[in-house]
């Protein structure tokens, strides 16, 4: 089994690179913000709390997140790997991810770190606000989603650098580029 952490800032290309992951290796894509925006559209109880947070820019509770991931874990036994993308945002749900993992004697392999330049970062998320009309890509609220990027999510970096999974990733290119240089970085698992 492969799990892999796909890591970055807003607009760093994590949903996109996950994309091309999923095509490539068949492996389950488990987006927090997917889920959150889902649970929005169908304006669930958890998704009405959780809107006037994300609108905000601010991060929905640990154990709003912790709770759905492993729900989607449960759901897919046999999964041949997840791709964690936008989770772990907390060292807390960072941790919260490797004791379910281990409960089932899984673990993440690599974490993927995708590093843009935040002036591009805010670049591409205001050009990403007129293709698909996302209610937090107005400038301010970006603003804040950086700022809450740099002080509750870059910690896990830390978090996964300890444990020797921690892989940078330069994300800055087209998309073809940054996708090889992930597959440069998975080598080891892909034979
Ligand atoms: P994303 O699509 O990953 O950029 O997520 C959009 C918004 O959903 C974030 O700005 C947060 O408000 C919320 N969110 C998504 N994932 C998480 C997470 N793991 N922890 C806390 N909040 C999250």
């Amino acid at each position: 089994m492969l799990n892999i952490v796909l890591f970055g800032p807003p607009g760093s290309g994590k949903g996109t690179q996950s994309s091309y992951l999923i095509e490539k290796l068949g492996l389950v894509h488990l987006s927090t913000g997917d889920m959150l925006r889902s649970e929005i559209q169908n304006q669930t109880a958890l998704g009405m709390q959780a809107k006037s947070l994300i609108d905000q820019g601010l991060l929905v509770p640990d154990s709003v997140v912790i709770g759905m991931i492993e729900q989607k874990i449960e759901q897919n036994p046999n999964a041949k790997g997840f791709i964690f993308d936008g989770f772990p945002r907390t060292v807390a749900q960072a941790q919260a991810l490797d004791e379910m993992l281990a409960a089932r004697s899984l673990s993440i392999q690599k974490m993927l770190a995708m590093e843009v330049p935040t002036d591009l970062l805010k670049q591409r998320l205001l050009q990403r606000a007129k293709e698909l009309n996302r209610t937090d890509d107005t400038e301010e609220v970006i603003q804040k989603r950086i700022q809450e990027y740099n002080e509750k999510t870059l910690p896990v970096a830390e978090y996964y650098q300890k444990q020797n999974k921690l892989h940078r990733i330069d994300g800055v290119g087209i998309i073809e580029e940054v996708f090889n240089r992930i597959l440069d970085a998975l080598q080891d698992y892909l034979k």
